[in-house]
């Protein structure tokens, strides 16, 4: 299976090993895999992954959000801390979003990246009529999932 952070790599070989207790090699790394995580409701690895400072006390997948693409602008590392600045689209119910934000993570003592915070800009998003289909179909969008 493909990763679903969208790298092209097989997900054994991405983000399933930090999935699985591996420590993160960089905030972009983490970003990756929170972003897989997400696409997989994953919330344990959400949370574990989240700095104790600013994590919450639990998490709630808003049901039927589909992530079709996460592009990423820059990431910056500086000690113990990092960014990431980055783009995410998804489609929650009918509605497709587009996410911009630059994250923040810190590393911790134990070697691990985690998610600290970030300012998430939310605009509605939609696919061309005539585009590909942003599920990967190949299809038009129009034929694919604007129906
Ligand atoms: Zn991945
Ligand atoms: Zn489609």
């Amino acid at each position: 299976m493909l990763c679903p952070c969208h790298s092209g790599q097989v997900y054994k070989q991405c983000c399933k090993p930090l999935h699985d207790g591996q420590p993160a090699a960089s905030p972009q790394a983490l970003m990756r895999s929170r972003y897989a995580a997400f696409a997989l409701d994953k919330a344990d690895y959400l949370l574990s992954s989240w700095d104790a400072r600013t994590r919450p006390a639990n998490l709630e997948f808003t049901q039927d959000t589909q992530w079709f693409s996460l592009q990423i602008h820059e990431s910056a590392q500086q000690g113990n801390e990092g960014s990431v600045r980055f783009t995410a689209r998804f489609r929650e119910g009918s509605e497709w979003l587009e996410l911009t934000e630059i994250s923040r993570f810190s590393l911790g003592d134990d070697g691990y990246w985690r998610y600290l915070d970030g300012n998430a800009d939310f605009h509605r998003w939609q696919p061309g009529r005539n585009d590909l289909c942003p599920c990967g179909s190949e299809k038009k969008f129009k034929k694919c999932c604007a129906r």
